[in-house]
């Protein structure tokens, strides 16, 4: 831990998506961080997201996991990106967020693990972001409580209203499922033992090369039976739901608290069009919790990189058994 006052946290992909919303919680949410540089590909929109941070803009992500003036680093560019960038900055002896996932692949995957465990302490969190979800968080004290008896099943959905043409087949399962991977193995304290995915007739809206919506099927250790439909083109909005079977009751997420109303013949409540509204809470939390640690004002440290690897352990089955259409273990 750096026992630090304060971390000079520095952007990589910054002025992506998800790179401007974590940028902007560590330059003005985040207490002990402040956002010190950032690198993007495109130099012009980088100089301008920069500006009015006062942050410093890096000519390359080398130089930006090099620089003196970066305590830790975050990485927010694309999926394929992250285990290489993940790897230099643990060779650099930084701490590291990686955003979801950790690799594409197992076998990069495995190169993170193995820097982490040359360099002799833990360096990665990854930005499993559901674990700091106030609804999630609930679900897991009701389930940990006892009170309901065991878990016996899981029905969870995640359906976003459109994807790129170029998404294809696995990257539902390393994009999108990933999430439910990581969730369902926190929520119910176990590994997951096999995977399978159906396919169901693919929706008009999905690419030429995409099979979408996908059912994932996953079962844990103790038997726990977990069923995702991921559906990447549902067309109409963004929801992500989790319902709990356990002996004595369910445990069931609740959907985001729009208001319903009540207009001329009809009653209706908004559905979020992506993830910006659903998880902002969730966002901030995590770094929050990601530069408190750092700090040393707060013991256990987020998820990091045995959470990133058991998800791409678990991932990799589920694209085998996408290919074979069984049940496949889930074996590192
Ligand atoms: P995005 O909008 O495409 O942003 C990625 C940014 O990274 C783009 O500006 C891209 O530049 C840049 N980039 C690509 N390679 C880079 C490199 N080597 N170094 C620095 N920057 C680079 O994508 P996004 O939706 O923000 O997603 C980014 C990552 O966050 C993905 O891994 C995604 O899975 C994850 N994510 C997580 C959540 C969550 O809920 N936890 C939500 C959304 C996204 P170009 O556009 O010029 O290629």
């Amino acid at each position: 831990m750096m026992q630090k006052k304060e971390i000079a946290v520095g952007v990589l992909g910054a002025c992506g998506n998800i790179g401007r919303t974590h940028a902007h919680n560590i330059a003005t949410y985040v207490d002990g961080a402040r956002l010190a540089a950032v690198y993007d590909l495109d130099a012009e929109k980088t100089t301008a997201f920069a500006e009015p941070y006062g942050a410093k803009v890096m000519d390359s992500a080398e130089a930006l996991i090099a620089s003196p003036e970066v305590d830790a680093v975050l990485i927010a560019s694309w999926d394929g990106t992250h285990a290489d960038l993940a790897v230099k900055c643990i060779e650099a002896g930084k701490p590291v967020f990686c955003e979801k996932p950790l690799a594409t692949t197992l076998e990069d995957a495995k190169k993170v693990v193995e820097a982490e465990r040359a360099a002799g302490k833990r360096l990665v969190q990854v930005g499993f972001m559901r674990r700091f979800d106030p609804d999630y968080i609930k679900m897991k004290k009701i389930l940990d409580s006892g009170e309901l008896g065991a878990p016996l099943m899981a029905h969870c959905i995640s359906r976003t209203r459109s994807h790129p043409a170029h998404h294809t087949t696995a990257q539902h399962i390393t994009n999108i499922a990933i999430h439910e991977i990581d969730i369902c193995r926190w929520l119910l304290g176990e590994d997951l033992s096999e995977v399978s995915v159906r396919f169901p007739r693919s929706t008009q809206f999905a690419g030429p090369e995409l099979k979408d919506p996908q059912l994932v099927l996953m079962q844990s250790e103790s038997g726990v039976l977990i069923d995702v439909e991921v559906s990447g083109n549902s067309y109409y909005g963004y929801e992500i739901l989790c319902e709990l079977v356990c002996e004595k009751g369910t445990i069931r997420l609740p959907v985001s608290a729009e208001p319903l109303v009540r207009s001329y013949l009809q009653c209706a409540q908004a559905i979020p069009e992506d993830w910006t509204n659903r998880f902002v809470t969730a966002y901030r939390a995590e770094l929050q919790h990601w530069v408190d640690h750092l700090r040393g004002l707060a013991a256990e440290p987020g998820p990091g990189t045995q959470d990133g690897y058991a998800a791409c352990v678990a991932a990799e089955a589920l694209i085998h058994a996408q290919q074979t259409g069984q049940w496949e273990p889930v074996t590192a």
